[in-house]
Parts: C-alpha cells; sequence; structure tokens
C-alpha cells in the first residue's frame, strides 16, 4: 500500500480520548470525535462547543464522518493483521534479529533494539522460508511413508477378518469329518454287538426248544409209568408191555454245558477308544506346509520339533502293539 500510515494516524486519533476514532461525528467547525467522545464533552460542559477551537455545535446530532470511519476501520485491521506498528503506525519494514520479530524504522531507532541487527523483512523472510522448506522435503517424505504403513494396516485389518471366516469354516469342516468318523465308528461297533446279540439269542433258544422237548418227552414216561402203577391190576398187566416198551426207549444225553453264550463284551469295549484313535490317525492329515503368516521362519523351527514329536508318539504306539499283540487284540 502506497499510503503512508504514519502521515495519517495523527489524523486518525480522537483530540479527546487520544484514541483511534470511533464511530466519528463531524462539526460544523470541521473537527472530529468519537460520537460518545463529543456527547460526554457537551454534557460536562453544558454547552455544545467543540472541544478543540470551542466553536459551539448548531446541531445537537453532528452527521457522521463515514470518510474518517472507514479510513480508522481500514487502519486498524492493518494494524490486527501485523503490517503495521502498533506503537508507531509506521509499516514493519524490518526484522529485528535479537528479538526475532518484525519491527517499524522508529523501533530501530528506540532503546529497545540499541546495538540490535536487522535485516528487510524481504530478506528476512526469503531466508526463513528457505530454512522451513528444507523441513518440508523430509516431512512430505515421511507423511508418504506413514501413509504407505496405514494402507498396508488396514489392509491387514481387512485380511485379520478374512483369515479368521476362512480358518473357522476349516476347523468347523475338519471337525465334521472328525465328528462323522466317530458317528460312523459308533454305528459300525453297536451294529456288530447287536449281530452277536442276534446269534447268540438264538443259538440260546435252539438249544431251550430241544431241551424243553426232552422234558416233554420224559415227562409223559413217567405219567404213563405213574399211571400204569397206580391202575387196577388186571388193567395194570393189560398195559404193562406198552409202559415197559416205552420205558426202554433211549434216554436223552444229559445237556452239555454251553460255553462262550453270553456276548464277548471285552471284545467290544477293551481298547475300543484306543482302537478308535488308531483308526482316526489314518483320516487325520498333518499338514505342515501351513505356515503362520506371522513367524514363517520361526514355523519351521515349531515344524521340525513337531515332526520329531510325531515321532516319538508313533513309536510309543508301536511299542504298545508290540506289547498287546496288534492294536485290535485283547488285553
Ligand atoms: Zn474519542
Ligand atoms: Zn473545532
Ligand atoms: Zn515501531
Ligand atoms: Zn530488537
Amino acid at each position: 500500500m502506497a499510503f503512508r500510515w504514519s502521515a495519517a494516524s495523527g489524523e486518525l486519533s480522537c483530540p479527546v480520548c487520544q484514541d483511534t476514532f470511533k464511530d466519528p461525528v463531524l462539526l460544523n467547525c470541521s473537527h472530529s470525535f468519537c460520537q460518545a467522545c463529543v456527547r460526554k464533552w457537551w454534557r460536562t460542559k453544558r454547552t455544545r462547543e467543540c472541544p478543540v477551537c470551542k466553536t459551539v455545535s448548531s446541531t445537537k446530532s453532528p452527521p457522521r464522518n463515514l470518510v474518517l470511519k472507514n479510513l480508522c476501520e481500514a487502519f486498524l485491521l492493518e494494524v490486527e493483521s501485523g503490517v503495521v506498528c502498533p506503537l508507531h503506525t509506521e509499516k514493519l519494514k524490518l526484522y529485528c534479529e535479537d528479538h526475532r520479530t518484525p519491527v517499524c524504522v522508529v523501533c530501530r531507532d528506540s532503546t529497545s533494539h540499541r546495538n540490535h541487527t536487522f535485516t528487510p523483512v524481504n530478506e528476512a523472510a526469503e531466508f526463513h522460508r528457505n530454512g522451513l522448506q528444507e523441513h518440508l522435503t523430509p516431512l512430505r517424505a515421511k507423511v508418504k511413508l506413514f501413509r504407505e504403513v496405514k494402507a498396508t494396516w488396514e489392509k491387514t485389518e481387512g485380511e485379520i477378518k478374512n483369515q479368521s471366516q476362512r480358518t473357522e469354516e476349516t476347523i468347523r469342516e475338519e471337525f465334521d469329518v472328525l465328528r462323522r468318523f466317530l458317528l460312523q465308528e459308533e454305528t459300525a461297533r453297536i451294529a456288530a454287538l447287536k449281530e452277536e446279540e442276534e446269534l447268540k439269542t438264538q443259538m440260546m433258544r435252539n438249544k431251550i426248544a430241544v431241551v424243553s422237548e426232552q422234558i416233554n418227552f420224559m415227562e409223559s414216561t413217567i405219567k404213563s409209568i405213574e399211571g400204569g402203577l397206580n391202575d387196577e391190576d388186571t388193567s395194570f398187566l393189560l398195559k404193562v408191555d406198552a409202559i415197559t416198551k416205552e420205558v426202554q426207549r433211549p434216554l436223552p444225553d444229559d445237556p452239555e454245558q454251553v460255553t462262550g453264550a453270553l456276548i464277548d463284551v471285552g471284545k467290544h469295549l477293551g481298547n475300543m477308544s484306543f482302537d478308535v484313535w488308531i483308526k482316526m490317525k489314518d483320516i487325520v492329515s498333518y499338514t505342515p506346509v501351513i505356515m503362520n503368516s506371522n513367524t514363517a521362519n520361526e514355523d519351521l523351527h515349531f515344524f521340525f520339533q513337531a515332526m520329531e514329536e510325531n515321532k516319538i508318539i508313533e513309536d510309543k504306539i508301536r511299542d504298545k502293539r508290540g506289547l498287546y499283540g496288534s492294536h485290535t487284540g485283547e488285553i
């Protein structure tokens, strides 16, 4: 702005309050004052005289000085924006290196800045701009890097959810296989038990039928003998030959003791869970290729460790089989 505030600043202060005009009014003697200041003056003096030249105003409502009002507002705006020195109303054209602040030419000559170093504001600004510019490049690079990391982490966040869903599905599938296997095993074992029950029940029924027939046969002979013994002599003698013939029929052999009639519970229950476990091993796949995405290197270590442990378990199973003949053998 070509306009010099220093020249105007004297014109911008009210002679009464010495401050920048607020809502200035123009008296007919051409002097201007803040509206509030002139009214207060008039109240005190009990006459409408000008505080400067004592001319009495012809009106009690002097017109507003709009040009001056606008000028004052523009001035205050410049002071607020820091372009004008608030102390001397001069433009801040210099930069005090010691105070690290812009100052006006009057400030430069004041005692508070004695022996200080001054630079024109444009040079100082250029210098400080360059200084800040240097910070900008590494800062921008860092923001770029951080943004990339953030994007990666956001992707990871999404991937965690997918991973969890996929893994849950696999867990459910594998447990389904195990459950189906166990159900099949259970069904097969109960079927084998029912078959044995059926067979052995039938065998006992056959034996019971034979022995019942033999009992009937012998009881009918006993009845014949008893009938004869109780008869009158004549009628007894008439029957005696037939009774004797009946008695002479060969008696059935004594029933043999039945062995293995009962269900072999040991066969069904002995070693059952162990046998099922051994059988289950065939459908269980050990898949060391599935590495932990976080610790792929560590996994190699655990893989070899797991291989070692698996070998120990298999050795133990082999020992157990050796001890009891075979894995389906009876203990
Ligand atoms: Zn005033
Ligand atoms: Zn006047
Ligand atoms: Zn100043
Ligand atoms: Zn200074």
